[in-house]
């Protein structure tokens, strides 16, 4: 069994559960310590029981609640090397016993975690797919442009949660200042509704069944907005949105429908 939730996702916080039998994870903790574990507890699952947290990259949206989490649970935490240094201190203070350095994939008993580089402007951020008993699960958030290694990791999942950050429009026409705009419109920024669309009909030919999309910008993309192009596009592609697969909109505020897979 491998049971994947999205806690909390956009730009205001990020936090995903993925959890097996012998093992429990969090994909970083964008949101207070009290908000996550209360988000656990909704969807049944316990916090002192989080076998680790992985970080994606160093962005408070990513790390905000990490540090007081690991404290209370006393759970460790994994990130690459680049992005503990980028981290520094801003976890307060965490017992060195915690502080994980990922090299290459990391097993626990009944689950694999393997990260792969993204294109964002942080120290060296990494996506995650999770592997038990045949089965795939894919965290690909903030990343500007769906690289060779995005693709190749993605590819094959049975579950995604795929960035769908803007509308571009939306972005261009809105009140950001320039300098943001250019930021979050670049390689390394953020995915935007129409490239994130174009990736869906990808993975969905490759036969992946449950898509959610996530990490929206709170200001420049509405859930409807983000939902409605990535089905247009399926459309265009001789794919129906209603039967060929599982497409939600994972929400910014509170646990999404949790998917598990036997
Ligand atoms: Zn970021
Ligand atoms: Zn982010």
């Amino acid at each position: 069994m491998i049971k994947f939730c999205s806690l909390f996702s956009g730009s205001s916080g990020n936090s995903i559960f993925v959890g097996t039998e012998d093992t429990k994870i969090l994909i970083d903790a964008g949101l207070s310590g009290k908000k996550v574990a209360e988000a656990l507890d909704s969807i049944g699952e316990d916090p002192t029981r989080l076998s680790a947290i992985f970080i994606t990259h160093e962005h408070s949206d990513h790390i905000g609640g990490v540090g007081i989490l690991s404290r209370r649970y006393n759970i460790p935490i994994y990130a690459n090397k680049k992005t503990w240094d980028a981290i520094g201190k801003s976890l307060g203070k965490l017992s060195e016993d915690n502080k994980k350095t990922i090299e290459g994939d990391v097993l626990f008993t009944d689950m694999r975690v393997r990260g792969f580089s993204t294109s964002h402007d942080a120290a060296d951020p990494l996506g995650y797919s999770f592997f038990h008993d045949g089965k795939k699960v894919t965290v690909a958030t903030d990343t500007g442009v769906i690289t060779d290694t995005v693709r190749q990791n993605v590819l094959d999942s049975d579950v995604v949660l795929l960035e769908s950050n803007h509308d571009i429009d939306m972005l261009k026409n809105g009140r950001y200042p320039y300098y943001l705009k250019k930021r979050i419109l670049g390689d390394h920024g953020h995915l935007s509704n129409d490239t994130a669309a174009d990736f869906l009909v990808e993975l969905i030919e490759n036969g992946t069944e449950r898509i959610f999309l996530g990490h929206l910008s709170e200001e420049n993309n509405t859930p409807d907005i983000a939902f409605d192009t990535a089905c247009g596009k399926l459309k265009e592609n001789g794919i129906n949105p209603k039967c060929d697969v599982n497409l939600k909109v994972a929400s910014r505020y509170y646990a999404s429908e949790a998917v598990t897979l036997k």
